[in-house]
This record gives structure tokens, C-alpha cells and sequence, in this order.
């Protein structure tokens, strides 16, 4: 008899596909599942490869520590669970005894379960009693969700259905490529598409996603801003906006229609290269259409105005009375697997779980009550990501730095910065499937278990609330990330308040976050498996979930939702004559983050996916650049090795690179370590570089 499938999920991106696992025999294989509602039977390179994953060769399976305790430089070496949580126990005494709470650190993931990113974030305020916590979703969409709060009161990525997409009949689509980053997720565009819906797409590239559009608008990077001003400016002047919607649903219009009074259409095209024909037909396809959404994603948000840049949209979909309306409505197509859910339960720093503010006193009570403990013994809000990561080492930072499932080495913001923030280290531990590049710096590694081989949930890019299903054990030797926060909960005398049962953290978490914003009191695991997913909010088990936000009010203090003026602003960083062009960063479709996953599956097409850097003909022309030839590309403050690919699919004056390498190849060590002012986003998607030929194939 064969063994019987077991229906979870990817370990990847925000879509989230289910996929079903047989795992009876070795190795484990997947198929996808062909009712799951995102994905539809569909799954990309990544997903069909992800069984290879399990018992790959290079897998973690034992902790390891260094050979010399203290020497950084001295090797790793096996090690017992015991002795290796030992030191990170003793580390952790010994910062705090000399430093402060605060001098111990925690640095959370997107990939992490629901489960597991409640129990880091109930870790470093109720064990470690540290505000020094944030993750890396923190670089991925915080731009987005600190729009939608302000704008709307909440953050959902999507406020609708992945499915909503195939019906609406306009959609502009703005610095994102699903195409190459979730494939089966095209199938909701291409149904669209097929009876008659205008796709839009913004990016500097022509990427897949835009080549299969209706029309296409190419930006300079860092533009966007001035765009979606441009476009209100349009709707109002040509009198295209709702102003029933405005009257009724929306607070602040008269300052949003006062300031983008001066983004005349030849102003717009000065600023971002886009013909004002194209503008004006932008804006007449997206107000004449009968149902249309506005879609953002990190090429329009991963900039010093990137809650700025996704406000300006937002205002132009509140003009245009699209949120709440059917098959309409502006979101945000999120990244990484449970990006989503990661901020919603308190690994952000200034989060507690359900999204109550860590500084609100009603929200610390409620949390402190279902932790039982005394909310004044709750740090306070602490440092974003990269704050934090730039103060390691100095007084007052953070001295034991403990990573889950992030490689910061790879997907932070200048490189060479961050390489020596985590040397000034006094100890760093990283848990995680591989011995990525930061692993590879630690005092101590731990092997942690991983997609198919856990219980608890997910949240993805529409809010619905997914079951990832163990399929079968890990590795012997191999422990879960709850059960490590457990046991080192247990070493500093704080057990009592943790459990390492995912069903016991996920119904603490449905109290802890009942009443909250990202409510998810009426959702069980029950729920989940029986009804395809949950969509948040559910405060009650009755309650049928919220696919679609926004249909009566908006959960604002008045029940509007907010415009807000934004002003375009250049880049931190512009060209000059020493660093002429405009770089920009982003993925491949074999690729998945900073690629400690992906960069090891053993399929032939996946490795032959190489760092390159993407330059147009005309460019490459004046810098003698052939393809295939070794470019190096400086910024002010790194240097990176790229293969060339010439390409008239980018602009002339764009240079782009994939992120998903470290060492030489870091496209992160050119990039500028800036941060958005409202989201602490840094500003991945501009910077200025110089190019050079430095080799030939
Ligand atoms: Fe689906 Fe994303 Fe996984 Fe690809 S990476 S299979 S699109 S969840």
C-alpha cells in the first residue's frame, strides 16, 4: 500500500501553494494540490524542487560550536544539544549580567511558523525581557503594511482573494514581477486577461509579468511616487474621481488634491520618463473601468519614500472609490512565505501579537494577562532590523545576537557594514537547515527542523490562514525551533511560560490575539484543514473569517479611511559623474531570498542560474561590455562580480542585479543601508554605482 499524502505547503513564497507529500519511502516526493486555492494544481521551479531539500547532503543535523569557545576564529565543531544550549544559555547570563536586558538580541524570519514567530516574540519579552527584536520581514513589505495602517487601519496585504484578480477589468500593477516570482499565481491575471481586463504594468524592466500585460509604463527607479501623484492629478483634473467615495468613506482629500496640483503631466514625464500620453491613459483605463485594483509591491515600497510611495497609491485608489468596491481595491503582493503572519504576532519590534502595539497599555494588559505575567515587566518598543544590526557591538547595543531562519549576511543592506556589526559581536547564534554565510560566523549553530517536517501555520499573501502539516520527523538530532526556545527558556528559568507543542502556542495565540487587529480567536486547526484556510479576521469559531475587507467601513476611529499628502522626493543616493547609473535589485525565478535554500537544490536548470547583471545594449556599447563578460559594479560603499546579460528588456540608464548571492557576488554590498523614515524600510531598490569589464567569458 503506498504511503498517503500529506497536504501541506510550500516552503516559500507568499502564495503559499499546497502541495501534497509522500514521505513512506526515501527520498520524500510532492505534487501539487490541484483544489488548493491559490495555486490550482500550479507550482513553480521552487516548489517542484523543494522535497530535494530534506535529505539534502548538506544538511544540518547536529548543533556545532566553536572548537575554542569565544574564538570566532577557531572551528566548529559537533556538539551535544546539551553543551551547545549551555553556551547560548551562559552567553545570554553574561550579556545581561554585564549589559542590561537589552544587550541580548533577537532576529526573527518570514519563514517562520505563525507559531514559532509568537513564541520568539514572547521569548525576548518574557524570558529575556529585551525589546531588541525585530526580522527580516522588516526589509521585505514594511513600507506597505505602515501605509495600510495609516490609510486604512489595518494591514492585509491583500484585503480580497487571490481570485478576486481574474474579475477585476483594470489592474495596475507597480514594481512587481509574479511572473518570475510566483508563476502559479499568474493564472489570476491571465484569466483576466482573456475576457478583456487591461493589465498595467510599472517597472523599469520589462520583465515577464510585463511583457504579458496590455501596456506597460518603465520608470526610472525611485519614481513612483511622482507617478501615482501624476495619476490623481489626471483623475482630478479630467474630473474621473469618485466623489460620492471621497464624501462618504474618506477623510483628507481637499490637502491630497492641494498637493498634487503641481504634478503636471510634463512634470511627471520629466521625472520619470513616462510619456503623458501613456499617463493619460493610464489614469482613463483605471477610472473607466467598471471594477480595478492597485497593486504595489517591493519595487515600488523598498525605498527611503516607501510608505510615501505606497500612500500616493492608496490615495489614487481612494479617489477613484476603489477599496471596499467589488473586484477592486488596492494591496500589496507580499514575499515571503509568512511574512504576513510574522509581523501579526510579535516579532516586530514595536508588536505584540493580533497587532497590538507593544505601547499602547490596554494592548500590553491583554498580552500580559494571557502570558501571565505583570505588563510592567514588558520591554518596550525596541530598534527596527537594520538599526539594530548597525548598533551590534557598540554601548548600548546588542552583544548576543540569536538569528531564526535569516541569513543577514546575504539579504541586508550594505554588506561590508553588516559584516563588521556581527564581528563586534561578543556571540551570535543561528539556527537554520544549512550552514548559510551567517550561520558560518556563529559561536553556535543550531539544526532546526523545516517546512515538511513541522505543525503549525501560516499566513499568506490574501490573510488566509493555512496548516502546514508534518509529513514526516526530522532528521534524529534535529530539534524545532520550539522546542529550542523551550529549553533555553527553561535554562534561564522562565520555562513555565513556554510550551514546544504547536496546537498548545497556537490556541495561546488565539487569546492572545482575540479582540486584536489580526484577530484569529475563531481559528482552529480544524478550520484550517476543513475549509481551505481561514481568512483573519475570525474573532469568534462561528464567524465564517473576512476574505474581503472594507465592503461598510474601514477599522479606523471614525470608519473612514485616511489620504494622506505625500510629496515625491529623489533617491537618498542619485548618479553623479563618479557613480553614473541607477542600480536596482530584485529576484530570479529559480532564486528564493538570499537563497540558502535554493542555491543547493540539485536540479541542473536551478544551478545553471547564475549571478548576472542586466545592462542594455546601448550601455554595455559604451562600456565595451560583451555578454557573458565579468562586470564589476562599485557603489560607495562595496563592490560586486556579475556575469553580463545585455538586454534591451531594462532601461538605458538602469543596471539591475538578483540579491540571492553573498560573498563577491553580493548585490547587497552595494546597496544603501538607508531607511525609510515611517517604515525603518531601507532603501534596497536605488543606489548609484559605476561599471567596469573585468573579465571575458
Ligand atoms: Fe508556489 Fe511560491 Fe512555492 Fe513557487 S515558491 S511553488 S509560487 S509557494
Amino acid at each position: 500500500m503506498s504511503p498517503t499524502p500529506t497536504e501541506t505547503h510550500c516552503p516559500y513564497c507568499s502564495l503559499q501553494c499546497g502541495i501534497s507529500v509522500v514521505a513512506g519511502g526515501a527520498p520524500a516526493t510532492l505534487q501539487p494540490q490541484p483544489d488548493f486555492p491559490t495555486n490550482r494544481g500550479g507550482l513553480c521551479s521552487k516548489g517542484w524542487n523543494a522535497a530535494t531539500l530534506l535529505d539534502h547532503p548538506q544538511r544540518l543535523l547536529y548543533p556545532l560550536v566553536r572548537e575554542v569557545a569565544g574564538d570566532r576564529s577557531s572551528p566548529l565543531r559537533r556538539a551535544s544539544w546539551e553543551e551547545a544550549l549551555d553556551r547560548v544559555a551562559g552567553a545570554i547570563e553574561r550579556s545581561q549580567q554585564l549589559y542590561g536586558s537589552d544587550s541580548v538580541g533577537c532576529f526573527g524570519g518570514g519563514g517562520l511558523t505563525n507559531e514559532k514567530a509568537y513564541a520568539f516574540g514572547k521569548f525576548a519579552r518574557v524570558a529575556l525581557r529585551t525589546s531588541m527584536i525585530d526580522y527580516n520581514g522588516r526589509f521585505c513589505m514594511s513600507s506597505a503594511a505602515t501605509a495600510s495602517n495609516r490609510a486604512f487601519g489595518i494591514d492585509r496585504g491583500l484585503p480580497f482573494p487571490l481570485a478576486d484578480i481574474a474579475e477585476a477589468k483594470a489592474i495596475l500593477l507597480v514594481g512587481s514581477n509574479p511572473a518570475a516570482t510566483m508563476p502559479p499565481a499568474m493564472q489570476w491575471f491571465d484569466a483576466g486577461r482573456a475576457v478583456g481586463a487591461q493589465h498595467i504594468v510599472v517597472d523599469p524592466r520589462r520583465t515577464a509579468t510585463a511583457q504579458g500585460s496590455t501596456a506597460h509604463l518603465q520608470p526610472l527607479p525611485g519614481t513612483d511616487l511622482a507617478l501615482a501623484n501624476g495619476l490623481l492629478h489626471l483623475a482630478i483634473r479630467l474630473d474621473l474621481i469618485d466623489h460620492d467615495y471621497i464624501a462618504s468613506r474618506t477623510t483628507g482629500f481637499e490637502a491630497v488634491r492641494a498637493g498634487v496640483s503641481s504634478y503636471w503631466p510634463d512634470r511627471v514625464e520629466r521625472i520619470t520618463g513616462i510619456a503623458v500620453d501613456d499617463l493619460y491613459r493610464t489614469v482613463r483605463t483605471l477610472a473607466g473601468a467598471e471594477s480595478a485594483m492597485i497593486l504595489t509591491a517591493r519595487g515600488a515600497e523598498q525605498h527611503s519614500t516607501g510608505t510615501d510611495t505606497a500612500q500616493a497609491y492608496i490615495n489614487l485608489a481612494l479617489a477613484l472609490g476603489l477599496p471596499g468596491r467589488p473586484f477592486s481595491g488596492y494591496g500589496t503582493i507580499t514575499g515571503q512565505g509568512n511574512g504576513q503572519g510574522g509581523r501579526e504576532h510579535g516579532q516586530k519590534a514595536d508588536q505584540l501579537p493580533g497587532y497590538r502595539k507593544l505601547n499602547d497599555p490596554a494592548d500590553r494588559a491583554h498580552v500580559a494577562a494571557v502570558w501571565g505575567v505583570d505588563p510592567e515587566t514588558l520591554p518596550r518598543a525596541g530598534l527596527s532590523a537594520y538599526e539594530m544590526i548597525d548598533r551590534l557591538g557598540t554601548d548600548g547595543g546588542v552583544r548576543t545576537l540569536i538569528v531564526l531562519a535569516s541569513n543577514i549576511v546575504v539579504s541586508a543592506p550594505d554588506l561590508n557594514r553588516v559584516a563588521d556589526r556581527l564581528a563586534a559581536l561578543d556571540f551570535l547564534v543561528v539556527s537554520d537547515i544549512f550552514l548559510s554565510e551567517t550561520a558560518a560566523l556563529a559561536d553556535v549553530v543550531l539544526p532546526t527542523a523545516q517546512w515538511a517536517e513541522e505543525q503549525g501555520t501560516m499566513t499568506n499573501l490574501e490573510g488566509r490562514v493555512i496548516r502546514r502539516i508534518r509529513a514526516l520527523p526530522p532528521p534524529e538530532g534535529v530539534l524545532d525551533d520550539l522546542q529550542v526556545i523551550k529549553e533555553l527558556a527553561d535554562l534561564l528559568g522562565r520555562g513555565e511560560y513556554f510550551s514546544a507543542d504547536p496546537a498548545e502556542v497556537f490556541d495561546e495565540l488565539r487569546r492572545a490575539s482575540a479582540g486584536g487587529i489580526a484577530d484569529y480567536a475563531g481559528i482552529s486547526y480544524a478550520r484550517i484543514e476543513a475549509e481551505h484556510g481561514v481568512f483573519w479576521p475570525c474573532p469568534s469559531e462561528d464567524h465564517p473569517g473576512t476574505p474581503r475587507l472594507f465592503a461598510e467601513s474601514f477599522p479606523t476611529p471614525g470608519g473612514r479611511a485616511r489620504f494622506l499628502r505625500v510629496d515625491h522626493r529623489d533617491p537618498a543616493e542619485s548618479p553623479d559623474p563618479r557613480f553614473p547609473y541607477v542600480l536596482t535589485t530584485g529576484r530570479l525565478m529559480a532564486q528564493y531570498q538570499s537563497g540558502t535554500q535554493t542555491r543547493r537544490v540539485p536540479n541542473p536548470a536551478q544551478a545553471q542560474v547564475q549571478p548576472e547583471v542586466q545592462l542594455h545594449p546601448d550601455l554595455a556599447r559604451r562600456l565595451d561590455i560583451g555578454p557573458a563578460d565579468i562586470v564589476q559594479l562599485t557603489s560607495r560603499r562595496g563592490k560586486a562580480n556579475f556575469r553580463a546579460k545585455i538586454t534591451d528588456e531594462i532601461r538605458p540608464d538602469t543596471i539591475f542585479v538578483p540579491f540571492h548571492w553573498g560573498g563577491l557576488s553580493a548585490a547587497n554590498a552595494l546597496t544603501n543601508a538607508v531607511l525609510d523614515p515611517h517604515s525603518r524600510m531601507p532603501a534596497f531598490k536605488v543606489c548609484a554605482v559605476s561599471a567596469a569589464k573585468i573579465g571575458e567569458p
